[in-house]
């Protein structure tokens, strides 16, 4: 890496539940959501140069938007004309997590994209007034900015940061079908939830887990009327031996299921991936 040159890790992002509450006279969906960050993402390599360029490689890169369409462009664009600035800069995005998957790959990064753009361009770091850039760009793009577990309310917009969490193993687990986020809430017809009142005081990880079991992911039967798939996804996870639960994480296709430690995880990855070589399948730990 040359000097001068830095990188930032996009995590991964994932629903622990998703619960639909209501809906707006504008259209927008009300929800309480627990969302948390994983060791699994995407990598931006950030390089001086007088203009902006933009490279995607990885293994997903096949999948991504022109680079005029990439949420990476629209950062740049959005931080340039708030402080003034020109766009510039060589990114390398390294593309790991699929797309449109429900793990918010393009909001985390957008927001990690600010945060190089912030140091190569010597601006100030001011926290506020980047959240208030961020939930331009994507309703998940604020707690991507945070990169550490959120309690999330109203439209996503009202975020509590939560006290540490104990360490959590996951299995995500992606059928490999393209599932648009507007396409599954345009499905969604059930009942709303009632809103829950949520407090991070839990212990130990085994309270968390008796706890979320407890919850849903609302979006789970539109989302499977989207992308069928999801169902088995779901039934391959919980049966492999020591998973607590399973569940969808945002709008899917990627699910995911909880384990006591890595090395159960890792075991369901191992047999995951015999069963079904076509899925993208990856052991994850919480960020906390
Ligand atoms: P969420 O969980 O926030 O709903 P998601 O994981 O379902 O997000 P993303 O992978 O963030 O979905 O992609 C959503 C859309 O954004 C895709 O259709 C894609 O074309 C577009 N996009 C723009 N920039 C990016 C990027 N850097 N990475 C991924 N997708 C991007």
């Amino acid at each position: 890496m040359a000097f001068n040159t830095f990188q930032l890790q996009a995590p991964a992002k994932i629903n622990l539940f998703l619960h639909i509450t209501g809906k707006r006279d504008d259209g927008y969906h009300l929800l309480q959501s627990l969302m948390v960050f994983v060791d699994v993402g995407d990598t931006l390599e950030f390089a001086p140069h007088d203009s902006l360029f933009l490279d995607v490689d990885g293994p997903f890169a096949g999948d991504m938007p022109a680079p005029s369409e990439n949420l990476i462009y629209k950062a740049a664009g959005l931080l340039a004309a708030e402080y003034k600035t020109t766009m510039r800069g060589r990114v390398r995005l390294t593309k790991n997590l699929p797309v449109a998957s429900g793990i918010a790959g393009g909001s985390s990064d957008s927001a990690v994209a600010m945060r190089g753009f912030v140091k190569l361009w010597g601006l100030p770091e001011e926290h506020e007034r980047m959240q208030r850039l961020a939930q331009r760009l994507g309703a998940d793009v604020p707690a991507c900015f945070i990169g550490k577990p959120v309690w999330a309310e109203g439209i996503g917009e009202k975020m509590t940061r939560l006290p540490e969490m104990p360490q959590m193993h996951f299995v995500l687990a992606n059928p490999m079908v393209a599932t648009p986020t507007p396409e599954v809430f345009r499905r969604f017809n059930s009942k709303y939830s009632p809103a829950i009142q949520f407090s991070g005081r839990r212990k130990s990880m085994h309270e968390w887990i008796a706890d979320l079991k407890l919850y849903r992911n609302d979006l789970t039967d539109a989302a499977s009327e989207v992308t069928p798939e999801i169902k088995q996804v779901l039934r391959a996870l919980a049966e492999t031996p020591n998973c607590h639960f399973a569940r969808l994480s945002g709008s899917g296709a990627t699910c995911f299921g909880v384990y006591d430690n890595a090395d159960a995880a890792m075991a369901a990855v191992n047999k995951l991936k015999q069963l079904h070589p076509g899925w993208w399948i990856s052991p994850a730990n919480l960020l906390r």
